[in-house]
């Protein structure tokens, strides 16, 4: 599903040493008619492009081999500190590197419309733009907005930060027995806006507690008026900011929190990536272990793209494990995808953890899933996140495909 593309307003910077290469790239893109197109010679240079730009840029594109500070270390910077919308990795190396630094760049949250193997053409890059304005069918809208620290503000004080559900279904008989809470910024324009363009705002100005709580109120909430009212029994996972275990009370906060809405521990699991572990290992696991005594269960998020080690995961005591969409969604087809999720099958049955794989998009993924023996699937086969009042509609809509 193409949208419509002003490929006159994107904001461009090459990143790239070879002169001549890089001016060949700034000739396509303005035969592309793209007319705002910023230059560096090396990652350092590109940072100081980026923070005199008048906004994010739409798109960098970065060679991955540069003398100096590399391509991947550059592309970690922009990832860290939010300094582009997207970027597109141009590189003569090999798949298995280009999908690494990929991940990595994902896992901070920044999209990457792909990797361009050199030599740069104009077929590529129109290619790229293609992706650039497409959206997954079935997906929201994924348009990166600017937001301001302000407006977080004022969103967290005045409600607007709601929580949408995206359901998830057993493998053996796709049948719905759990959702997550995925947070969406409901502007009083009445634009949605996804938790990519403001959540690391959120974070860096201490709201993740605050965030964490209003999500888990909302989800208890929910949770009894389905109910109640269509006697549907879910269990609801919910985004646990670092933040939200620093505070050595945080485990009686949270089951106060829960119980105080009516919803026992044991029917809510609690997410954390593996990111937010590294962060704060010591005085994380203390209120994890906690968390767990009072019934809570733990997921570890977006497994595979992290940095912990398999010591730290034995150590903590998840019950779930969640596979990163990166490696789900086309894994039919790609041996390198397949074999992750065959060891995280392997490891989680060690460790008695139920697996959840995330990004389920095709039929295929889900056959493969299932023959694989996943427990639960999450993904847009089987619907994209939709406010709490249109989930019953949503699960009732879905049918998994015939084997
Ligand atoms: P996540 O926890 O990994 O959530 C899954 C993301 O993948 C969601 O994006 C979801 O809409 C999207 N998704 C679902 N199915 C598919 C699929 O089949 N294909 C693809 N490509 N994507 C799919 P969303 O809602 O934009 O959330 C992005 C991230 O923001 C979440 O990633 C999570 O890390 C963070 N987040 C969301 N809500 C909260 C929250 O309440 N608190 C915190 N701390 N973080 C949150
Ligand atoms: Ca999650
Ligand atoms: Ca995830």
């Amino acid at each position: 599903m193409g949208q419509a593309l002003n490929v006159g307003e994107l904001k461009v910077l090459v990143v790239e040493d070879h002169g001549f290469q890089r001016r060949m790239a700034l000739r396509m893109l303005a035969e592309l008619g793209v007319e705002q197109v910023w230059e560096a010679a090396d990652g350092a240079a590109a940072l100081g492009v980026l923070h005199g730009m008048p906004a994010l840029p739409d798109l960098v594109l970065v060679d991955l081999d540069m003398p100096g500070m590399d391509g991947v270390e550059f592309i970690g910077h922009i990832a860290e500190r939010h300094l582009a919308k997207g970027v597109a990795l141009v590189s003569a190396m090999d798949q298995g590197l280009l999908n690494a630094v990929q991940s990595m760049a994902r896992a901070h949250g920044l999209r990457v419309l792909g990797s361009i193997e050199k030599p740069l053409s104009l077929a590529k890059l129109r290619n790229l733009f293609d992706a650039l304005g497409e959206r997954h069918p079935g997906s929201e809208d994924e348009v990166p907005v600017d937001v301001s620290r302000e407006e977080m503000r004022e969103a967290l004080l005045h409600d607007q930060l709601v929580a949408w559900f995206q359901p998830q279904a057993e493998c053996t008989n796709g049948k719905v027995v759990a959702v997550e809470a995925l947070v969406r910024w409901r502007r009083p324009d009445g634009h949605v806006v996804r938790p990519g363009n403001f959540i690391h705002l959120l974070e860096r100005d201490g709201h993740g507690q605050r965030l964490t709580d209003t999500m888990l109120a909302q989800a208890c909430r929910w949770k009894r008026r389905w109910e109640d009212d269509h006697g549907l029994r879910l269990q609801v996972s919910v985004n646990v900011s670092a933040a939200a275990l620093a505070e050595p009370g945080a485990a009686d906060h949270y089951h106060a929190l829960v119980r105080d809405l009516g919803v026992e521990p044991a029917d809510l699991v609690l997410e954390i990536t593996e990111g937010s572990l590294v962060s704060d290992a010591a005085r994380g696991l203390g209120v994890l272990a906690r968390l767990r005594l009072k019934g809570f269960g733990l997921a570890i998020d977006d497994f595979g793209t992290g940095y912990s080690s398999l010591a730290q995961l034995s150590q903590i005591p998840f019950t779930e494990l969640k596979i990163d969409q990166d490696f789900v969604s086309g894994a039919g087809n790609d041996p390198r995808k397949r074999a992750v999720i065959e060891a995280s099958l392997d490891l989680a049955r060690k460790l008695q953890l139920e697996v959840v794989a995330e990004g389920v998009e095709s039929p295929e993924d889900w056959q493969l899933l299932a023959e694989l023996g996943c427990g639960f699937a999450q993904g847009y086969l089987i619907g994209a996140a939709v406010p709490g009042e249109d989930l019953p509609g949503a699960i009732s809509r879905w049918r998994r495909p015939a084997a």
